[in-house]
């Protein structure tokens, strides 16, 4: 939560939608905004609210990045089929947190270049994004026993579909988070290590108590229909595993996979610009040492490529998308596989 001593300001946000009447309600966080387009505006985030009664909150978020779009149209097809029927307690669906990015196609916001999650807990007083990051922390996920956040590559990462959740002081919210992140049934199922956790949504539901849990579920800017089943199972999966819905949870039918990332040097990073070579495909098993990644001088024939080597074992989960690169993109994440995650 923010470090300031003097309260914050309510929000700016106000929802169109009654979270605490019962049925099946569509509508939209309202953001006021000014700008030269429109004097009197505001950011319209849809959000769809399923009651029936007592019982848990779900919070089922995607486009918290704007170009991640299996998580985006999963949520999208949900709104539309669930019912208050189908639902014990309520489901709140937001498929797009950060709307004026996923209206871009872009990661970022076109707004105010804000990156939603690196802006957790968020400023009722700031940009755009940070105004929307606030509101989350402070009035969605309140509402919420358990968060899912679906996420994937992008138009720069490409990412081995799995369920993740994070190591946590509080062992009991994160055995609940891990059951959440194996229940969700991908085909891989992750105990992650953030490169930099502070400004997180993860973080920011954490800090609350509340159980989260993660999934990255493809990329490249795009989905697929192998992509869109798993994500759309995993969903399904989740509600049930939390007791929102009925039904039985649906595995892969091959055994999941567990993986860990226990450090930084899960990520192999380009120190070159240049065109990129991956000698490898996604899950395929890596050994330390071995060459992962070629980058090639593209001003001239005739030279060496660079060459990168995996700096542990394990299995490559994500591989950038583009071929074009620059010094400092992810080129490669390598991570451990083990025999369990408890
Ligand atoms: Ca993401």
């Amino acid at each position: 939560m923010s470090k300031r001593s003097t309260p914050m300001r309510p929000s700016p946000i106000s929802a169109t939608v009654d979270f605490e009447a019962d049925g099946v309600q569509h509508g939209f966080l309202k953001l006021p905004i000014s700008t030269d387009e429109s004097a009197w505006g505001a950011v319209m985030i849809p959000v769809t609210v399923v009651k029936n009664g007592e019982g848990p909150t779900a919070l089922l978020t995607g486009g918290n990045h704007g170009d991640e779009y299996e998580g985006i149209t999963a949520l999208l097809k949900l709104a539309r089929s669930l019912t208050a029927n189908d639902v014990h307690g309520r489901v709140i669906i937001v498929p797009m947190m950060n709307m004026p990015a996923a209206m871009a196609g872009k990661r970022t916001s076109p707004m105010d270049g804000g990156n939603l999650n690196r802006s957790f807990p968020g400023d009722p007083d700031g940009t755009v994004t940070q105004r929307i990051a606030d509101y989350f922390t402070r009035y969605m996920v309140p509402l919420a026993d358990v968060v899912l956040d679906l996420h994937s590559g992008g138009r720069t990462l490409d990412i081995l579909p799995f369920g993740a959740s994070h190591l946590l002081d509080d062992k009991n919210q994160q055995r609940q988070a891990l059951a959440g992140a194996k229940s969700f049934g991908a085909p891989y199922a992750m105990m992650m290590f953030e490169l930099d956790a502070a400004a997180l949504f993860d973080t920011a539901v954490e800090s609350q108590g509340k159980v989260f849990v993660a999934t990255e579920l493809g990329g490249g800017g795009s989905s697929t229909p192998e992509r869109m089943a798993i994500t759309e199972r995993g969903i399904r999966n989740f509600l049930i595993h939390y007791g929102l819905t009925d039904g039985e949870g649906e595995m892969p039918a091959e055994p999941q996979i567990y993986l860990d990332m226990p450090d930084a040097s899960c990520y192999v990073q380009s120190e070159h610009t240049g065109l990129l070579e991956l000698t490898l495909a996604l899950g395929d098993t890596v050994s330390k040492g071995q060459v992962i990644a070629r980058v090639y001088d593209m001003t001239r024939t005739g030279a060496e490529p660079v060459e990168y080597r995996a700096q542990r074992d394990g299995l490559l989960v994500a591989r950038r998308f583009p071929a074009l690169v620059n010094m400092g993109d992810t080129l490669a994440v390598i991570a451990e596989v083990v025999e369990s995650l408890d």
